[in-house]
């Protein structure tokens, strides 16, 4: 009897713009929906940050609630330490205003380019290394790719194109096409990659036209997720990464250190099983960016080191990340053992 009151439509299909819109919100709202308030924590919160709270409803939905050290809460919860004022931390940590040949391109290696599709996120990470660039000067213009990709087309020494930001899957689907099908008809590519954090904040953006998308390029394609924890992967997101894998894209995952998310070799070993459980391979695990704001994350290069050694002894070697620091003026990301004193 009470089944016949329900209607009988289909369930609607997950509305990833939806998701987008929900990510922005308060810090009290931000608490609500893990079981806390501000009265709970142990930390303080930073009020009023420059850099916006968001973080998107699948994400938060991972966040075991009443837990004030989550690891997933303090990747997206401003905490009081942001306001800490180090000399030391810069604004522009990786000289980037520097390596810039037109609007929207950043080339400081060789046979890459990476390109700065889009100038938002689906979600804060309150480490970023970007969370005081001014994306407005620096992003590809909404419709204006065409010069961008003709300095690419014009360059045989650019064998891979990197689509960054942002987060280029916050791009509609008919800008990234647009992209993507012009940057596919460069003869000289061998490959496009993408770097995005969206797999874990908004697991629906994988969507059946994405992944037509991605499997139709004719070129092959290659997806570095940002995950930096095991609980970021649940059921929904290794369902996404499995639609990605089907469409015949390389999935590889890249992590940022941070302290009291992902600092022990017990967190660092689970993420790795549960990556390669999800058809993704660890690639790089970035030491932290002396970013203003995000001081509070650091791991230190002893500790660092000692992590990675730990790993390789208790992990196959496909499995263990390349822990590397980006040196600004370096030709490649640096392997920490090559900074050890
Ligand atoms: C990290 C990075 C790349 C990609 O480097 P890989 O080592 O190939 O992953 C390309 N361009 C810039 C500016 C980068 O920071
Ligand atoms: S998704 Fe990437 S670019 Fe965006 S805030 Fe997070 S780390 Fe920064």
């Amino acid at each position: 009897m009470l089944a016949r009151v329900l209607p009988l439509a289909p369930p609607a299909a997950p509305d990833w713009q939806a998701d987008y819109r929900a990510a922005r919100l308060t810090a009290a709202d931000l608490l609500d929906r893990v079981g806390l308030t501000a009265a709970d924590l142990p930390y303080g919160l930073a009020p009023a940050p420059d850099f916006a709270l968001k973080a998107p409803p699948h994400f938060l939905s991972l966040v075991r609630r009443g837990d004030p050290h989550d690891p997933l809460l303090l990747q997206v919860l401003a905490r009081a330490d942001e306001l800490v004022d180090d000399p030391a931390l810069l604004t522009d940590p990786l000289d980037e205003a520097s390596f810039t040949p037109a609007r929207g391109i950043l080339r400081k290696y060789g046979s890459r380019a990476l390109l700065l599709a889009a100038g938002s996120c689906a979600i804060h990470c309150r480490y970023c290394f970007r969370r005081h660039t001014d994306y407005g000067a620096m992003v590809l213009p909404v419709g204006g790719h065409a010069d961008a990709v003709a300095l690419l087309a014009a360059d045989p020494a650019v064998e891979e194109v990197i689509l960054s930001g942002g987060d280029p899957l916050t791009l509609a689907d008919d800008r990234l096409a647009a992209l993507l099908g012009a940057l596919a008809a460069i003869p000289h590519l061998a490959m496009i990659r993408i770097h995005s954090r969206t797999l874990t904040a908004v697991p629906a953006r994988v969507t059946p036209a994405l992944v037509a998308l991605l499997a139709g390029l004719g070129k092959p394609v290659v997806i570095v997720a940002h995950t930096n924890h095991a609980n970021e992967i649940d059921g929904v997101v290794a369902a996404a990464l499995a639609r990605l894998r089907g469409a015949g894209v390389t999935l590889l995952n890249q992590s940022v250190l941070l302290r009291g998310v992902n600092d022990s070799v017990a967190a660092i070993r689970a993420h790795a099983l549960r990556l390669f459980a999800s058809g993704v391979l660890p690639y790089y695990m970035h030491l932290l960016d002396p970013v203003a704001g995000a001081g509070h994350f650091d791991v230190g290069l002893t500790e660092a080191l000692g992590l990675e050694q730990q790993l390789r002894d208790t992990l196959p070697g496909y499995l263990v990340p390349r822990f590397v620091r980006e040196v600004p003026g370096r030709l490649a990301k640096t392997p920490i053992w090559q900074l050890a004193g």
